[in-house]
């Protein structure tokens, strides 16, 4: 329960995105709206009473109530949190429409990448028959196979999800250990777990069950398990993304270290990179890949 790094510029430029992609897609995916936190103790719930007045949180809280406020879907002696400025993105749905937009228009190519076939060029790169100022690498937790971009200290934190069936629809979605958001018809995604050692590419049984048994301390709704995903956070070691040029090579581009906040975090840092590479604007020093001494050993660095 902690305001996220850069939540009071990241959150209008989301919003602002992913309304204005559904108009240019025509397509629904932006699914805005509050999400309840039941408070684990009474000391939590004074801290909170206390917070809802200050400045910084005030937009954020909807409603804190010391009463049970969902008591027949949800455990919550103590009360809790009704967040503002939240909601979920149907991921898969979001990046179905842009794959067809961008396959209306012909600007798509669906096939491996492959760095053998990159002419690097004085003024920019050529691959096959396609010439251009640079490339952008945005190649999450693969950026370890590319000779171009595998010095970059991108972690893999694997995460899974269980897709359960309810009885009933929850009135709100729930966040408590994990979340629980709509999918389709009856079916609900809950997440997620955090796994650095065990990254195995396969759904796990120890997965399984933490997710099940945190759902069990947050619902009173009955449900089934109907399905199990896996997959990897491209995680850095200061948890925060990386913009801008490969030291070696200044067209090679990279846009990577989006974690466990790919969704809020790409449409604000994507402008960023965007609006660097016109030569309109600068990468913030949070995110700028020269921070990483390591790999600005061989060459000067743009910035
Ligand atoms: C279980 C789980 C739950 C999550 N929950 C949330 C959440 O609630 N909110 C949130 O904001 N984020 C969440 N995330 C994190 C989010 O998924 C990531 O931040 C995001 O996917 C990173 O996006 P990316 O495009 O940088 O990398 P990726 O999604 O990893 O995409 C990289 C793509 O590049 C492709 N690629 C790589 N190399 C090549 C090549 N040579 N040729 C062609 N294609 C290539 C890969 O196939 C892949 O499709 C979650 C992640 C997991 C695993």
């Amino acid at each position: 329960m902690a305001k996220t790094w850069q939540a009071d510029l990241l959150f209008p430029e989301l919003d602002f995105f992913y309304r204005q992609a559904e108009q240019t897609l025509g397509h629904r995916f932006y699914y805005p709206q509050g999400i309840y936190r039941p408070f684990l103790s009474v000391e939590e719930q004074n801290v909170w009473m206390g917070k809802s007045s200050e400045v910084t949180w005030g937009p954020y809280i909807e409603k804190i109530d010391s009463q049970s406020l969902f008591p027949h879907q949800v455990y919550n002696p103590w009360g809790g949190i009704i967040l503002n400025k939240c909601g979920y993105v149907d991921v898969p749905k979001f990046m179905k429409s842009v794959s067809d937009f961008l396959t209306q228009t012909n600007s798509i190519v669906y096939e491996y990448f492959s760095d053998d076939l990159i002419q690097h060029l004085p003024d920019g790169v050529c691959y096959k028959d396609c010439r251009a100022a640079g490339i952008i690498y945005c190649t999450g937790t693969d950026s370890i196979f590319s000779k171009q971009t595998s010095d970059l200290p991108i972690r893999k934190l694997k995460g899974e999800t269980l897709t359960v069936e309810m009885e009933e629809d929850p009135e709100m979605i729930y966040n408590r250990g994990v979340y629980i958001v709509p999918h389709q018809g009856k079916q609900f995604r809950v997440g997620a777990t955090y796994e650095t050692r065990n990254i195995t590419q396969e759904v796990t049984i120890e997965g399984r069950r933490e997710l099940d048994q945190k759902l069990k301390e947050l619902i009173r709704i009955p449900y089934k398990i109907v399905d199990q995903n896996w997959g990897f956070r491209p995680t850095t070691p200061d948890r925060r993304p990386i913009l801008g040029s490969m030291p070696d090579s200044k067209n090679v581009i990279i846009f990577n270290g989006l974690g466990t906040k790919g969704v809020s975090l790409a449409p604000y840092f994507s402008a960023q990179l965007c609006n660097w590479l016109l030569g309109e604007g600068k990468i913030q020093p949070e995110v700028n890949i020269v921070r990483f001494k390591s790999l600005s050993s061989k060459s000067s660095v743009a910035v």
